[in-house]
């Protein structure tokens, strides 16, 4: 018998969080080793699972070389790694999710400027970027409603306000302590949605089936897919928006576009986050490819997966307050529990998930 050379590969993983830990599982299945760089990587959610670890800052330039000599593949777990530091790992393999979905992604401001320009409808916005910009925008609201959100770094919620407000334009706009802002409309939504698109290198992609999402205090709670309440022309039409930013980002990897859908059948793109996503993790169960393996595929060079959903799945993020129903969960065989490895449950972290099926 002739000895096969098999075609081992490392993963390189950008973060040490939950979706670094689920990326490092699904690679794990596909016999794709992994590498997770991050500052705390030792014994991190994702350091826990992964084969190495490199614990180093995001723009320690001697470390990012080394790391990029180890690995034949980088995805990032988040959007906040400086475009400087991927520009470097660019030099010595394919990285997720590429440098101009990477930058339209790090701001809000460009990611709506770019929808429009594509034709995909936002909520109406402004761009703040003083005390005095605040104060006409606000006065323009005539007392209708609308959120200011931090152009950069803002996640979960955070980073926001909603308008109007007992506090003064100065007031808000120190609390804000950022430098670009966008101003929003609110938007009356009959529901909140997202698609999860991939894109090879060689620029094929695909989409998975559209997810329904509820949020609590601006965190994702839960997510039923595929999306129940929402008609085929509008999940389609979600779709299309999604694909054509993929295109226009020159995504590599997988990317999450949340959006909302208002009663008249209009879908209005909120936000991109170029990487796995929360209200995908119902994936791992409901399709035979997740979107952890999606992106692992993606980027080492294999086909992208069948992503035909197997049922109508439900997800509950587990969040440091919902800790109370975990007994209960572990004594429930019927659907799918699963845990961070996180000790310190705190108010509004990510801890877990529990994903069953529903029809
Ligand atoms: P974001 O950080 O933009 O995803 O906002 C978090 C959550 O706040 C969203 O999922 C919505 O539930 C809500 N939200 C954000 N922007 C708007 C808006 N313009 N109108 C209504 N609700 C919004």
């Amino acid at each position: 018998m002739t000895d096969r050379i098999m075609n081992i590969q490392t993963l390189g993983i950008l973060g040490s969080g939950q979706l670094g830990r689920m990326l490092a599982i699904a690679a794990s299945e596909m016999g794709i080793s992994t590498h997770i760089y991050a500052p705390d990587a030792a014994g991190s959610p994702a350091g826990e699972v992964a084969s190495t670890t490199t614990t180093a800052s995001y723009d320690d330039e001697a470390a990012l070389r080394r790391f990029g000599e180890q690995v034949d593949a980088v995805i990032s777990e988040f959007e906040n790694m400086p475009a400087s530091s991927m520009a470097i790992l660019a030099e010595y393999c394919d990285v997720a999710p590429g440098k101009t979905a990477l930058y339209v992604a790090q701001n809000r401001l460009r990611e709506k400027q770019l929808a429009r320009q594509l034709g995909i409808r936002t909520a109406e916005f402004h761009a703040i970027s003083s005390a005095e910009e605040l104060a006409a925008a606000m006065a323009g609201l005539n007392g209708g409603q609308a959120i200011l959100k931090t152009a950069e770094m803002g996640y979960d919620g955070k980073g926001q306000v909603r308008l109007p407000s007992e506090l003064s334009a100065d007031q808000i706009w120190d609390e804000l302590g950022c430098a670009e802002a966008i101003l929003e409309h609110f938007v009356e939504f009959t529901s909140e949605i997202s698609v999860l698109v991939w894109r090879t290198p060689a620029g094929q992609s695909g989409c998975f089936p559209v997810s329904q999402n509820h949020h609590r205090n601006g965190i994702l709670s839960q997510t039923i897919a595929p999306a129940p309440d929402v008609d085929e022309q509008i999940a389609q039409a979600a779709r299309n928006a999604a694909l054509a930013l993929a295109d226009a980002t020159e995504l590599t990897g997988v990317m999450a576009m949340e959006a909302f859908v208002t009663s008249d059948g209009e879908v209005l793109f909120n936000e991109l986050a170029p990487r796995p996503h929360n209200s995908f993790h119902w994936t791992i169960e409901g399709c035979l490819t997740s979107q952890f393996a999606q992106a692992v595929r993606v980027i080492c060079g294999w086909a992208a997966g069948d992503v035909t959903p197997t049922g109508t799945y439900v997800m509950d993020n587990l969040l440091g307050e919902d800790m109370d129903r975990l007994e209960s969960l572990r004594q429930d065989g019927g659907g799918k529990l699963h845990l961070y490895g996180k000790n310190e449950a705190r108010q509004g972290r990510k801890m877990g998930h529990y994903t069953y099926r529903r029809g």
